[in-house]
């Protein structure tokens, strides 16, 4: 059958393997399997988001409030921002694909880093646009901005914090990009680790009102799935002027958000100390990473999120992750995107406990 011709170029998206390929093909008991691989929250979610989504159940014959009134007012009321400023997707993946709907067709310029978060490559070459990334690794506003100049953008993407490297731009150096961007290109700034970013670095920290109140062609995103710990919930949110956000409505389908889902979120972000909780966590058990790089002379990228990037030097990432994964460790190789290196999500204390021990026995076996 004939598709549509602009599909020849996209490639399908790779998610971070499930638990359950791993029980399947490698017979390991569930048990021992340990996924870091999707930058999710190893700590689980809070006790309370739990009871309440129990409480619901009975609930689910009825389709959800699709004005979502009760999530916007919370998401509005922690961010100082009215509803009208805020729309609801099914993860901000959604939101994404709402972006590149509201400015993109055929022809269009896509700006992005080099390394960066695969679907906005994917969701911006579905509707036939032009991807033009920089040439070096890390993210450089500079070398973005050049491109800008020479070949003007419908659409700019910053991911701050950065997947799949975990590097951050300041907040000023966005505002010096910004300033220099048309009113007419949109600017998404993803903000999926921003609390994490936010808790290390003070200058790292995004006020999504006052980034879109200053640049009114800018988009701010964030994710319950990432430090709210509701990754299998699918609930994300955009903040924007109102030109945006209404045309993002045009897109977006009926009750894209479940019942559940919106309780839970709703709960999620009341409580705060569970999340601040786990970002401290994070940080005290991300140091044991920096030293274990080190230790064995591995280059890593100082990371502002929930997962570190490490070259792995004379060892092949993919082989590397291969044998971990034969041993129920769930990682995430970066030979996709051009580099030897391999990124880990930030576990428990007894997961990343393990995650060295393995890593160990594999990089013995390989010398
Ligand atoms: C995880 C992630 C998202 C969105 O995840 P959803 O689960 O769809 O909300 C967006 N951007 C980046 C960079 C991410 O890593």
């Amino acid at each position: 059958m004939k598709f549509n011709k602009v599909f020849n170029n996209v490639s399908t998206y790779e998610a971070g393997k499930p638990i359950e390929l791993v029980v399947r093909e490698y017979g390991i008991d569930p048990k021992d399997v340990v996924k870091l691989a999707s930058n999710e929250n190893p700590y689980g979610c809070s006790p309370k988001v739990i009871s309440k989504v129990e409480s619901i159940v009975k609930n689910m014959y009825l389709y959800p409030d699709d004005s979502m009134f009760e999530l916007k007012d919370a998401l509005g009321k922690k961010y100082d921002m009215d509803s009208k400023n805020i729309i609801i997707g099914s993860g901000s993946d959604q939101i994404l694909e709402f972006c590149v709907h509201a400015k993109c067709k055929k022809g269009s310029n896509v700006l992005m880093a080099k390394t960066t978060f695969a679907m906005y490559e994917i969701y911006a070459k579905q509707v036939g646009a032009n991807i033009i990334k920089c040439k070096k690794d890390l993210p450089d506003l500079k070398e973005l901005l050049k491109l800008y100049k020479k070949h003007g953008a419908d659409l700019i993407f910053l991911c701050v914090p950065n997947n799949p490297l975990g590097d951050c731009f300041d907040k000023d150096e966005i505002y010096k990009f910004l300033e220099k961007i048309d009113k007419n290109t949109l600017v998404v700034v993803d903000g999926a680790y921003n609390e994490f970013a936010g808790f290390k670095d003070e200058k790292k920290k995004i006020c999504p009102k006052d980034l879109i109140t200053k640049f009114p062609n800018s988009v701010y995103l964030g994710t319950f799935s990432k430090a709210y710990s509701l990754g299998g919930m699918r609930v994300g949110y955009g903040f924007g002027q109102i030109d945006i956000i209404s045309t993002f409505y045009k897109i977006r389908a009926p009750f894209n958000i479940t019942t559940l889902s919106l309780a839970a979120a709703i709960e999620a972000l009341k409580d705060e100390e569970f999340v601040n909780e786990c970002i401290s966590k994070n940080f005290i058990e991300m140091k044991r990473y920096e030293e274990y790089a080190q230790n064995k002379g591995f280059e890593y990228i100082p990371s502002y999120t929930n997962f570190i990037a490490i070259k792995l030097g004379k060892y092949s990432s993919k082989v590397v992750s291969q044998k971990l994964l034969e041993r129920g460790m769930i990682i995430r190789d970066l030979t996709g995107y051009g580099l030897n290196a391999i990124r880990i999500t930030i576990g428990t204390n007894e997961q990343n406990t393990k995650l060295f021990k393995l890593l160990d026995e594999v990089l013995a076996e390989l010398n």
